[in-house]
């Protein structure tokens, strides 16, 4: 029987209450890993799922989170920065208010949910972390101009970082997703959605379930030993 080599590993997911974050604790559960996640809004875990209320553009909760995860799992090897926000606007119209929030959530979010584990990655010589980057990021997206600069800086990160960790076997890359249903796109005027669906080969959305389980492929130390500063697309072929 061949596994993902997952089992026992413990994974932690930000954003995990909900949509795509909800999905992947879902699969990584069912692939064996310990799983914990963090989130703003309060939410009952699946059963076996440690669920802590904490904020990912400050630093101190993040730690905070993390030793409590070790403290009750164990040492952490898989890291999903996948939690974000959109405040979508038409550049000139972009308000200083938005432009920062988006930027804390999305950008300094992803680097307080990487560094309270990265030390011990690296004193271990394993892990592997996967941020949720955006085809937005990708190929830009009109009213998207905070956004897409988040979602790009999180492809330079991973990028970076897989350069810096891969002495210590530590691996880092990024999923860029497609339009996902999920209820950061439910909102979207259904005229919009249609002119979207039109526009992409595969002719629907993707599921939060299509993106887990590239999650899946790149925390695992089985399939993917060798992959990282990539950037897996997942987006029924909705290139640039
Ligand atoms: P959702 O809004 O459904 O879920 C995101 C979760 O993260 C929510 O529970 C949200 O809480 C939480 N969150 C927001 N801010 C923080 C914070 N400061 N600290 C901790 N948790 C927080 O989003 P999706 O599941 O759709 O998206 C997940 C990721 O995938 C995001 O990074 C998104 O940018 C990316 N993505 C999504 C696509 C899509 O089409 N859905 C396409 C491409 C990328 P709250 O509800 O309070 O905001």
């Amino acid at each position: 029987m061949v596994s993902l080599g997952l089992e026992d590993k413990v994974v932690v997911v930000t954003g995990g209450a909900r949509g795509i974050g909800a999905s992947i604790v879902q699969l990584l559960v069912e692939l064996g890993a310990k799983v914990a996640y963090i989130d703003v809004i309060d939410s009952e875990p699946p059963e076996g799922v440690l669920a802590l209320k904490a904020d990912v553009t400050k630093l101190e909760s993040m730690e905070a989170a993390g030793k409590e995860i070790e403290e009750k799992l164990g040492p952490v090897y898989g890291v999903v920065a996948n939690a974000g926000i959109t405040r979508d606007n038409f550049f000139a119209k972009l308000t200083d208010e938005d432009w920062d929030k988006v930027i804390a959530v999305n950008l300094k979010g992803v680097k307080n949910s990487i560094q309270p584990f990265i030390e011990g990655m690296y004193e271990r010589e394993s892990g592997s972390i996967v941020g949720i980057s955006s085809i937005s990021g990708d190929r830009g997206n009109a009213g998207q101009t905070n956004y897409a600069a988040t979602k790009a800086a999180v492809i330079g990160i991973m990028k970076s970082l897989a350069r810096e960790a891969a002495r210590k076997k530590v691996r880092a890359n990024a999923i860029a997703p497609g339009f996902i249903n999920t209820e950061m796109v439910k909102s979207l005027p259904d005229k919009v959605k249609d002119k979207i669906t039109a526009e992409i080969p595969f002719r629907r959305f993707g599921e939060p379930e299509d993106i887990a389980w590239a999650v899946a492929f790149l925390l695992s130390p089985v399939a993917s030993s060798y992959v990282t500063g990539e950037v897996l697309r997942v987006n029924g072929a909705h290139h640039t």
